[in-house]
């Protein structure tokens, strides 16, 4: 299986926004053991190994969306027995990044299940970004579609990331939502984009697609230029009273090859271990870290659907050796050079073994 390795010119450092559907559906036929070392060869060139970014997510707005998404639980369209709540207090959030602070978290998301913002909310919402970024977060929001004017106010306030899935491929995204299209999906992105927001963009596994749909999602994010810097990778959360309560499980080895095929196909992005950790045990996620998943949420809530216990995840890190992401100081085995690692806060290291971090500006 070496060839796949040189037909598609995997090199260190290089990012591809040209794959192909059979490129990718090689890359998910390669055997399981080969797939995964060539994607952790790929997170080793490109990230510490060692270190994993972690975010907190705060509902901001919950319930009553008018969207029809088929596994959300906060779509007006079913009845999921979700406890609403209207925009909250700016005082709340700002408890809530504190705490989120204090437990070692480095970004702070905050979602509203809206369509789309009102005029009448931004004003609520652009102060969230502005104070929580005093903090020292970086912020991040998930609000619905965005115009090029609304996208631009939120950058302007300081807002780093905005989060948009596509959720599934163009193919099968029609059997998942009804009320705005993939297009609009890919319109609101570009907005973030044009107003100088990081992207955060992914999908969900375990609606019924086929592999072919995870792979042709991917394409749809490899795409883009530059690729979005953070790529969720849920699994659906089967929540009773929507479409997809009684949805087929996904093969753990089937989530984690697409976790080590968008680490390939997006070397340098974050990839997020996101909904539905919690249904994956210690061994199944600590393969996800080794296929090059390098993000998480932490926090007792994931939106509305249960997280995994902050403490479950230090404890977990705790006997991985791994670190939250800027904190990591030391690197046992690597292959990092000054010219294919950019990244990790402008450090780099060396193979040998112990200490080894430079600065290289
Ligand atoms: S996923 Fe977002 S847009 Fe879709 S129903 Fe849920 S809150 Fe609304």
């Amino acid at each position: 299986m070496t060839p796949i390795v040189l037909n598609l010119s995997i090199a260190a450092g290089q990012i591809r926004y040209d794959w192909t559907l059979d490129q990718v559906m090689e890359l998910y036929q390669l055997p399981f053991n080969d797939l995964m070392f060539l994607a952790a060869s790929i997170h080793r060139q490109n990230f510490n190994p060692n270190e994993v970014q972690v975010s907190t997510l705060l509902s901001i707005k919950t319930g009553s969306c008018p969207e029809d998404c088929k596994y959300c639980p906060q779509s007006a369209h079913y009845s999921t027995g979700l406890e609403k709540e209207k925009l909250i207090e700016i005082d709340q959030v700002i408890a809530q990044a504190k705490a989120a602070l204090d437990s070692g978290a480095s970004r702070f998301c905050m979602g509203a299940a809206w369509r789309s913002p009102t005029e009448r909310d931004m004003p609520q919402v652009v102060e969230m970004v502005r104070q929580v970024k005093s903090m020292g977060l970086e912020t991040c929001m998930t609000l619905g579609m965005l115009d090029q004017k609304q996208a631009q106010t939120l950058s302007d306030a300081g807002l780093d990331y905005y989060n948009h899935n596509l959720d599934t491929s163009p193919e099968f995204y029609g059997q998942i939502i009804s009320t705005r299209t993939f297009g609009d999906r890919l319109a609101t992105l570009q907005h973030v984009r044009d107003s100088g927001m990081k992207v955060c963009s992914g999908g969900i596994l375990g609606m019924g697609e086929q592999q072919a749909d995870r792979a042709s999602m991917l394409i749809e994010l490899a795409r883009m230029e530059p690729q979005p810097e953070s790529v969720p990778v849920n699994m659906l959360v089967r929540v009773p009273g929507t479409p997809m309560e009684s949805a087929e499980d996904v093969d753990p080895f089937d989530f984690i090859r697409t976790v080590a095929v968008a680490r390939i196909m997006m070397p340098a992005s974050h990839v997020r271990l996101s909904a539905g950790r919690e249904s994956m045990n210690d061994q199944m996620q600590s393969m996800a870290f080794f296929a090059g998943a390098n993000s998480i949420f932490y926090g007792e809530k994931l939106l509305t659907t249960a997280n995994p216990e902050a403490n479950r995840d230090k404890e977990l890190f705790r006997r991985l050796g791994i670190q939250p992401e800027g904190k990591a100081t030391e690197v046992r085995v690597g292959s990092w050079t000054p010219e294919n690692c950019p990244k990790n806060n402008n450090r780099f290291y060396d193979a040998t073994m112990g200490k080894k971090e430079k600065s290289v500006n």
